[in-house]
């Protein structure tokens, strides 16, 4: 689909990655908090995080890019392509990595953007936008999950640093060997007038490429994530004195609704998943009925009226099930995150793409969560995926062929060129 650009621009369609340089890159980025299992080891804002960032300005500057830092940490190569005053479009991901992760979960993305924007200078192609290869700060949720693109989209929430994933003096710690503060997480808020929008390009991290056989997967959006904590209250008795029709066992409610939670699931919502991650049992001995059980729900759906349904049905759920065992429920909600839809012109833009590379690409919704979430609401969002082996993530043994890995950066970089010139 050359003639897209039009037949003044068979220049930007014949555009491709750099594959030495851009295995090169990844190769020695892998070395960098290495884990010597195949992993790395890259905590928001540690050692060897740092390390990495360090080795990419290094690289950002060695290609003649301009390189960029804001108060949330956040490491760019920016590279002015458009006319004055245009908007930036961002490429990015995420440098850093969950406990002994993989090598490709975030840092695919960062050396694909940086590699798109390397091959847009060198050919001295201007663009109706400026470019920009980012590295949001603490994606995995170390210290307080997507703060760095959280805080450039200006959706950082304060209470979020008030009682974060990672503790209070973790976050303290990593900020402050950053050099950054708390506050200035705050002005690193850009203008939406000033973002074109968001691409990323992201391993799958699933099952569903190599399930279709396909090269690429274009994210139609992200799922909500919701959670609740629940109690099943009843009352505490002697295990061998009470007889069974007399016993208010909170082990029985908060059971009986796990079980029908998936089934619900299964049979009312495709798409959607619901996860009881956790039960604690109080007393908690062999020999006293279970007075008392709390438990953490989790839930996602990939649309907005059907993440509202879920939550409906669960909660409704959760009472007949107290009601069957004459429990009391008590319901405390921990919070959400909304469902992130990508825009249909990011989604078109990527299809063109992938279609002009002899690509076959299919779209789907994501359940994990990403960086593009913090955009959904600012400017347009779009994402792709590349097949994962065995569908292993989060884990040393996450792997993805170099074939893919450069198919999803030329996408990436044609479809960008391709939504820059919508
Ligand atoms: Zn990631």
């Amino acid at each position: 689909m050359a003639d897209e650009f039009g037949p003044m621009n068979e220049k930007l369609a014949a555009l491709r990655v750099n594959t030495e340089r851009f295995r090169a890159d990844f190769e020695t980025l892998s070395g960098i908090g290495a884990s010597g299992d195949g992993g790395v080891h890259r905590l928001a804002l540690g050692e060897a995080h740092l390390a990495a960032r360090a080795w990419l300005r290094e690289r950002i500057e060695a290609a003649d890019l301009e390189f960029r830092i804001d108060n949330a940490g956040n490491h760019s190569a920016f590279l002015a392509c458009g006319p004055q005053g245009a908007p930036t479009l961002l490429l990015g991901s995420h440098l850093d990595s969950v406990p002994h992760g993989g090598r490709f979960d975030g840092a695919l993305g960062v050396l694909a953007a940086l590699e798109a924007i390397r091959v847009v200078r060198e050919a001295k192609i201007s663009l109706p936008v400026h470019l920009e290869a980012i590295d949001f700060t603490d994606e995995e949720g170390t210290l307080v999950g997507m703060l760095g693109s959280a805080a450039l989209a200006g959706v950082l929430q304060p209470e979020a640093l008030q009682d974060p994933r990672g503790g209070r003096a973790a976050l303290e710690a990593g900020l402050a060997r950053a050099g950054l503060t708390e506050q200035g997480l705050f002005d690193a808020r850009r203008d939406p007038a000033s973002l074109a929008g968001y691409l990323e390009l992201h391993i799958e991290q699933g099952l569903r490429l190599l399930q279709a056989g396909a090269d690429v997967g274009i994210v139609t959006g992200i799922a909500g994530i919701n959670s609740y904590r629940l109690a099943f209250v009843g009352r505490p008795d002697h295990a061998g004195t009470t007889p069974m029709r007399d016993r208010r066992d909170a082990a029985l409610g908060a059971s009986a609704f796990t079980l029908a939670a998936r089934e619900l699931v299964l049979r009312d919502f495709p798409a959607c998943v619901a996860n009881v991650g956790e039960m604690r049992f109080t007393p908690g001995a062999f020999n006293i009925v279970p007075g008392r059980v709390e438990l953490a729900l989790e839930f996602r759906a990939p649309d907005a009226e059907k993440f509202r349904r879920l939550e409906r049905a669960l909660l409704e759920r959760a009472r007949e099930e107290a009601g069957r065992f004459d429990l009391e429920l008590e319901i405390e909600w921990l919070g959400k995150c909304d469902p992130a839809p990508t825009s249909q012109a990011a989604r078109r833009a990527f299809a063109g793409a992938a279609a002009a590379l002899g690509l076959k690409h299919v779209s789907f919704a994501t359940g994990a969560g990403h960086d593009g979430q913090s955009f959904a609401s600012v400017c347009p969002m779009g994402m792709i995926f590349v097949p994962s082996v065995d569908g292993a993530s989060h884990s040393p043994r996450e792997f993805t062929r170099w074939e893919d890995c450069v198919n999803g950066a030329n996408v990436l970089l044609q479809g960008a060129l391709r939504f820059a010139h919508v």
